[in-house]
């Protein structure tokens, strides 16, 4: 499956100029939630995933999504893989369980993104997890930013992924775009366009 072409299609990889959360500026953008739009496209995606996570062995219980972002790919990546799906939602400073989710003493537990960019809602979620006695035994993304180093994936870790070391990460491919400080940004000195927020983001 070519995945960059899947997001294509999806309308999910835009090209532009763009001003991202960071305050960077970019010709390229992932709006990852519109590869979703369509069920049985989605179950593709997390079949292909559910099967780099088995080929590696890894045994899980449960998938738990940090809201709003993750929901949708981790409830499919449970599906793919017939297990429990739950989510987190945001606190003050962190993540927890609410809605009457509860996880055993070391139930293993991967969490579940559709984009890992730092990585930081995604630690967040592991934390939530394991103050509660599960056990995170891996993390899981449709697509992956390219700061924090995927199985199987060529790039390495950048100093900004959050995510802990020794704790795999899988993910459908890497996204790596150029971004610019907006002094530096060479959209802007065209002077053609000026930087659009395509707004996501929870
Ligand atoms: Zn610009």
């Amino acid at each position: 499956m070519n995945i960059e072409q899947v997001y294509k299609d999806a309308n999910a990889l835009l090209d532009g100029h763009f001003l991202l959360a960071s305050g960077n500026h970019s010709s390229r953008y992932l709006q990852s939630a519109k590869v979703l739009e369509y069920p049985k496209k989605a179950s593709l995606l997390t079949d292909a995933l559910a099967d780099m996570i088995k080929e590696a062995g890894i045994e899980v219980d449960t998938i738990c999504s940090p809201a709003i972002g993750g929901i949708l790919a981790g409830y499919e990546l449970a599906r793919s893989l017939d297990v429990r799906s739950i989510f987190v939602e945001k606190k003050e400073g962190g993540m927890e369980l609410r809605r009457g989710f509860s996880i055993a003493q070391g139930e293993k537990i991967i969490i579940c993104e559709d984009i890992i960019t730092t990585g930081g809602s995604a630690l967040k979620a592991s934390k939530a997890i394991e103050a509660l006695g599960g056990e995170v035994v891996a993390f899981a993304s449709l697509a992956n930013r390219g700061f924090c180093k995927r199985v199987k994936g060529n790039d390495i870790s950048k100093e900004a992924c959050a995510l802990p070391e020794g704790i795999p990460l899988f993910a459908l491919d890497d996204f790596t775009f150029e971004m610019y400080a907006p002094k530096d940004c060479p959209l802007c000195k065209e002077g053609n366009s000026q930087a659009i927020k395509p707004g996501s983001n929870s």
